[in-house]
């Protein structure tokens, strides 16, 4: 048995499907279905690598090395698994294959077309993540809005499924915005009404509205959905503003949207057991300390460029009972008038990972600041790169001390490229990417976060610590916390003379979920508190 919700979204973008997404299959994964997520972006991009985050918010690494959108890192934190890349598909990715079937001969004599070659390849997308993880339930978000032309191959690959699987397969949910007036105080379910008509000539009846505004709906405005949208007035879900997106999954089980959606798929769900998720809820409201993180980074004004990074520092800070305060610095801030007085008020530093050369001193500075203040810092990526560099050249005397990618003349390569990467040319899909295994050092910090000796992280890099400085480097006082399993590769770098300056090669953050955050997330705010206390 096989079954699918369908998400699309109305009006305009960035209503929270993802949340509303997420919320469903937690809600049905806690009753003991087996659920499998997946977002479909209509980008002709083949997969998320090549964006840039400005545009597109973060690229979210799977365990197996595909670059994705946000939205998996999302699905991931709330339903504790681990999806892999069948679970994310583009427009670029099925055109790929079916221009690389047809190369191949597959479709020989046969004029291809998007229906219904796309479609099928687009259908067979949807049908896979299900049978690789043998699961019972698909949640399908479609990205972008209905009435957008590059959605359009994949409603109609929706329609297609509606129809030839039995009614009580497939289901879709609809979330649209309800505009409020501030002259007139009116809730507006035109754009609803227009959205949905919108579905409907496409050949997709919506089964469930979900419908965003700023307050909980009057009955009245439900039943004008209802009649207008041609929906069971019970199936009209209202999904007022929230304090945070987890409390998403305990208003949707308010308002039994997991119960409208079994009904219609003929599923057997009870309430779904919330107890765990509410007590973590309440805990992020009411924690009994709290900790200033500065993340110095170069994309700070969009905040969703770092969101797995800023959700895994709340979710440590749920688990240790300490609110995260988030000090959003710009990095070149740092090295432009206002030099590091930002940094005085932190009780931690965190620099997450990056690409290229702008605001790489300022991070240099906020490295500095940590090592030398001796307060708490956490290296991501390039922030391990950062912490190697400032080492270099601030303790060592290695004036000049760089990584290739932005000096590649440096006297004192301490960063430089992977030899793998060495005779690579194209730029998607070509990074040291997902999961690699590392063996941590005895008696480390990371050790004894972990509480193991092996772990298993996700990566996306082209440099790394240069192996030819790394004795001179351990003789200073840097320890060496984490290596590739072949002992080659530097992946955890930590300094001895500190309370906690632990650097990654790695990705920590795609593995923190709020139900089990990271050990490191945990062991970095813990040392924030006790920073706090101290000074
Ligand atoms: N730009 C660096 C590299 O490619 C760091 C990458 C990152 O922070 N994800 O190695």
């Amino acid at each position: 048995m096989r079954k699918y919700i369908f998400v699309t979204g109305g009006v305009l973008s960035g209503l929270g499907k993802g949340v509303i997404s997420s919320s469903i299959g937690l809600l049905l994964k806690l009753q003991g279905h087996v659920v499998s997520l997946q977002k479909i972006d209509p980008y002709v991009n083949v997969d998320a690598g090549t964006m840039n985050p400005y545009e597109h918010g973060e690229v979210f690494v799977t365990r197996d090395g595909k670059e994705t959108d946000l939205d998996i890192g999302r699905y991931e934190r709330f339903l504790d698994e681990e999806l892999t890349a069948s679970n994310y598909i583009t427009t670029g990715q099925v055109y790929w294959n079916v221009i690389r079937k047809e190369r191949s001969g597959k479709y020989l004599g046969k004029t291809v077309q998007i229906i219904p070659h796309i479609t099928d390849e687009i259908k067979r997308l949807i049908r896979l993540p299900l049978e690789e993880n043998d699961a019972e339930i698909g949640v399908i978000e479609i990205g972008g809005t209905v009435g957008d032309i590059e959605s359009l191959p994949f409603l109609e690959a929706l329609r297609q499924m509606k129809d030839e699987l039995p009614r009580e397969d497939t289901f879709f949910v609809h979330v649209t915005l309800l505009p409020r007036l501030s002259t007139s105080d009116e809730v507006k379910t035109k754009p609803t009404q227009h959205s949905v008509k919108e579905l409907r000539a496409i050949g997709i009846q919506p089964n469930a509205i979900v419908a965003r505004c700023d307050q909980p709906l009057p009955e009245p405005v439900k039943e004008k959905i209802a009649l207008f949208c041609d929906v069971p007035l019970q199936n009209v879900i209202e999904d007022p503003d929230l304090r945070s997106i987890y409390h998403a999954p305990l208003a949707m089980s308010d308002y039994q949207l997991h119960h409208r959606v079994a009904e219609g798929l003929q599923l057997d769900v009870a309430d779904a057991p919330l107890q765990e998720w509410t007590r973590l809820v309440r805990r992020t409201e009411h924690p009994d300390s709290r900790v200033r993180v500065g993340l110095v980074g170069k994309y700070v004004e969009l905040r969703d460029s770092y969101i797995s990074v800023s959700e895994a520092l709340l979710h440590a800070g749920a688990w240790e009972n300490i609110g995260v305060d988030i000090e959003w610095i710009s990095a070149e801030s740092l090295t432009e008038g206002g030099g590091t007085a930002s940094l005085a008020e932190l009780d931690g530093i965190l620099i997450p990972g990056g690409f290229g050369h702008r605001g790489v001193e300022g991070k240099l500075e906020a490295v500095e600041f940590a090592r030398a203040q001796r307060i708490p810092y956490f290296g991501l990526c390039l922030g391990l790169q950062c912490a190697v560099i400032e080492f270099a050249r601030n303790v060592l005397g290695w004036e000049g001390a760089n990584t290739t990618e932005n000096d590649p003349e440096t006297p004192y390569p301490v960063i430089a490229l992977l030899e793998e990467q060495i005779q690579v040319t194209q730029k998607g899909g070509t990074m040291r990417l997902g999961v690699y295994e590392s063996t941590l050092a005895p008696d480390s910090i990371s050790r004894r976060w972990y509480e193991t000796d092996t772990i298993a992280e996700r990566h996306r890099h082209r440099y790394e610590f240069n192996a030819a400085f790394r004795q001179e480097m351990e003789a200073a006082g840097l320890r060496i916390a984490g290596t590739s399993a072949d002992g080659q590769l530097v992946e955890i770098v930590e300094l001895r003379d500190h309370p906690w300056f632990v650097s990654v090669q790695f990705h920590p953050e795609f593995t923190s979920r709020f139900l089990s955050p990271h050990p490191l997330f945990r062991g970095f705010i813990r040392s924030c508190l006790e920073q706090r206390a101290s000074s």
